[in-house]
């Protein structure tokens, strides 16, 4: 549609890559040019075949998903790359890298950052021996979840359990005996690459005289004897992301694959968290960009009351908010989130629950103060504060 149509598009700006952001670096164009290229041309196409294969023919030889690992193999850019920059400019690559591979496709992009994470997992935590001896060969993935134990296995001392809660042994446990650990158990149908990966960061309890003493974190190579997988699972979306159950059936390791034992299980926590929560933030702000774009581009095409929709202020209204929300706002916080908690040795990943920062603040006698502890944060809090300070605080 021609611009000079549209009211007030004359006073149109157009925005830098990053909207409001500080420009990029000519490194971080380069990686993002790059990137968007390979997105477009590569990673649309084949998750497009993907999307339509059922589960066992996407992870099929000659199936296009094998295709597109190579093709990112050869881009270059795994963790030991990301690890040897200063932490914030490594933290911005990433984001901006994995922002247009979100773009491209949500589930390969899962796809390639599940693929890294051991390596990552492995760097954070000062074994970088681990990272290159996977470099450039196989593919790698994070087995935390349990068919009983999701958000569990995060809380680690179950500082989060409900009141009166019980917790139940975990469905995956590492056992010493001798110089080596046995791994029994299994990790749930969400582990991405589970049905694929050649090795695996596996975060598991921890056996010792017979009692589980909390978590311990292992790297496991996934052709060891008594490992063996479930079938792919069938999604609704994300499709062409390979997940699936791994099972340990007696798998024995050396000790010396014990990247972090029970005294560290919480920094390894927290510092995969942090890692792989802004990865999965920047994807989908690829993902909400994408799907911007969409809109965008149907609003323009599609006609109703004799003009295109885009003529109907509240539709401009809608395509605006979803401009700032996910351009600027998403991309924004995103990208903070990457700099400020992947730069910390320790990041910190858990907010403080309701009932311990009410344990910490004595409840004030005043109904103006009353309200104002007990409003949640942004606007609603002001508004909560200001609408019952006004009809209960006294004269
Ligand atoms: C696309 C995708 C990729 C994934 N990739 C991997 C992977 O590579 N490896 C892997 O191991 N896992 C993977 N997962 C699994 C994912 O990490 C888990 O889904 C996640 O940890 C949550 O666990 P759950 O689904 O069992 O939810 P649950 O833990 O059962 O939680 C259900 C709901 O209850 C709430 N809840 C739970 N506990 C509490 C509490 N104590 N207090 C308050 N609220 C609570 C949660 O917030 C949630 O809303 C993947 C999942 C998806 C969707």
């Amino acid at each position: 549609m021609d611009d000079a149509v549209i009211p007030g598009a004359a006073l149109r700006v157009d925005l830098p890559a990053r909207g409001l952001e500080g420009p990029l670096s000519h490194a971080q164009t380069a990686l993002a040019d790059v990137a968007h290229r390979f997105a477009h041309g590569v990673m649309r196409p084949a998750a497009a075949q993907l999307d339509r294969l059922a589960p066992d023919a996407v992870i099929a030889a000659g199936s296009p998903y094998w295709t597109v690992l190579q093709q990112f193999a050869a881009f270059g850019i795994d963790a030991l790359t990301l690890h040897e920059l200063p932490p914030e400019e490594g933290a911005e690559l990433q984001s901006i890298l994995f922002e247009e591979l979100g773009w491209g496709d949500a589930g390969l992009a899962v796809s390639f950052g599940a693929g890294m994470l051991p390596s990552v997992v492995a760097l954070l935590l000062n074994r970088p021996e681990f990272a290159q001896r996977w470099r450039g060969k196989g593919l790698g993935a994070w087995g935390i979840t349990e068919p009983d134990h999701g958000t569990d296995m995060l809380d680690y001392d179950g500082a989060l359990s409900a009141a009166g809660g019980v917790s139940r042994r975990p469905n995956c446990v590492a056992a010493a005996d001798g110089g080596e650990l046995v791994i029994r158990g299994q990790k749930s149908a969400w582990v991405s690459n589970g049905p694929v990966a050649t090795h695996c960061i596996l975060f598991c309890g921890y056996e010792e005289g017979g009692a589980v003493r909390g978590g311990c974190v292992l790297m496991v190579p996934l052709d060891a004897p008594g490992v063996s997988r479930g079938k792919p699972l069938d999604k609704l979306g994300q499709r062409a992301l390979p997940q699936g159950e791994i099972y340990f059936d007696d798998v024995r390791v050396a000790r010396d694959c014990l990247v972090a034992g029970p005294d560290d299980y919480a920094r390894a926590v927290y510092l995969t968290l942090a890692h792989a929560n802004a990865g999965m933030g920047a994807a989908f702000v690829g993902v909400a960009r994408a799907a911007y774009e969409h809109a965008f581009a149907y609003v323009h095409e599609r006609r109703q009351g004799g003009a295109p929709l885009i003529r109907h202020q509240n539709v401009r209204y809608a395509c605006s908010t979803c401009f700032a929300r996910s351009r600027r706002r998403a991309r924004s916080i995103a990208v903070r989130c990457a700099t400020t908690r992947c730069t910390r040795a320790v990041p910190r990943c858990r907010a403080p629950s309701p009932a311990r920062s009410r344990r910490r603040r004595p409840r004030s006698k005043s109904p103006a103060r009353r309200c104002r502890s007990s409003a949640a944060p942004g606007w609603r809090a002001s508004f909560r504060w200001r609408s019952c300070c006004a009809m209960r605080a006294p004269r």
